[in-house]
């Protein structure tokens, strides 16, 4: 190192030595500062040019502090973001205490519900393969509060995330709404096969479906329908659509009374292992 540069480090140190004084209870020991608190070493020895310098260095109090204090940043960061997408996410007031922790563990849905929390747990892997979930079952057996938990994790991760149904989308979805459908993380779209049946709100219907597809990104659809319904509808109109949503969404069925042992859905050997696994 030149003359400059040994130099430019005893102005470094000096200036270092300003915002790291020793503090009460600091003690030396072989010439070297030592923090009182954690007794780690608050200077250090190097060599530079063949000359000896004592630079102060961070003890490990100092060191933690600072980690504590990027990390707290972090978090008020996070929850700043996460409101505003909360607030962009158009979930109904009603929807935003639904999460996991606060969910009965015991209902009939359990099982259903757990595939639920993992997903959520495992979003990353989902987001990468824009693999979603059908939850398919009864009124009234937890398909909206299960995505709605869902919503809730994700939006607290700082995810976005939007959750609506077919028919609000239709009927009142703003161009600016429908802009951002296939760029935000997650989907959730409520209450598939309640749209009216016209030509003109199935295209509609179509079109958003088959866009998020095209955008491979994840959606959760929940419905009141059968899988069987889905398969074959009796209005063939619906075929494209519905087939679009079985081929990403990995179905999860919702009951109103016990659950019953299913078999493992073929064409979805990873994500059932992803599902069904912690
Ligand atoms: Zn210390």
């Amino acid at each position: 190192m030149g003359v400059d540069g040994v130099g430019f480090v005893k102005a470094l140190a000096k200036a270092h030595e300003s915002t790291n004084p020793p503090l009460e209870g600091d003690y030396t020991e072989a010439g070297l500062l030592y923090c009182g608190q954690c007794h780690t070493a608050k200077r250090s020895r190097i060599d530079i040019g063949g000359e000896e310098l004592i630079v102060p260095v961070w003890c490990e109090c100092m060191i933690r502090a600072d980690d504590e204090e990027r990390h707290r940043n972090e978090m008020i960061l996070t929850q700043m973001r996460s409101t505003e997408l909360r607030g962009f996410s158009l979930m109904g007031q009603s929807l935003e205490n639904c999460t996991f922790e606060n969910a009965d563990r015991d209902g009939d849905n359990r099982d259903s519900f757990v595939k639920c929390r993992r997903f959520a747990e495992k979003f990353g892997a989902m987001l990468s393969d824009g693999r979603g979930l059908l939850l398919f079952g009864d009124v009234g057996t937890g398909k909206t509060y299960s995505a709605a938990c869902i919503a809730n994790a994700l939006l607290s991760q700082g995810r976005s995330v939007i959750m609506t149904s077919l028919v609000t989308l239709i009927e009142s979805g703003t161009n600016d709404v429908l802009s951002r459908l296939n760029s935000i993380d997650l989907l959730i779209l409520d209450d598939l096969g309640a749209e009216r049946s016209t030509d003109y709100a199935l295209e509609r219907v179509y079109s958003i479906v088959d866009g998020r597809y095209r955008s491979n990104k994840p959606v959760i659809y929940t419905t009141n329908l059968s899988l069987e319904e889905l398969k074959h509808p009796v209005d063939i109109r619906y075929q494209r659509i519905y087939d679009r949503v079985l081929e990403r969404c990995y179905p999860v069925e919702f009951r109103g009374i016990s659950r019953r042992k299913r078999g493992a859905w073929s064409g979805f050997e990873a994500m059932n292992r992803l599902l069904n696994e912690d």
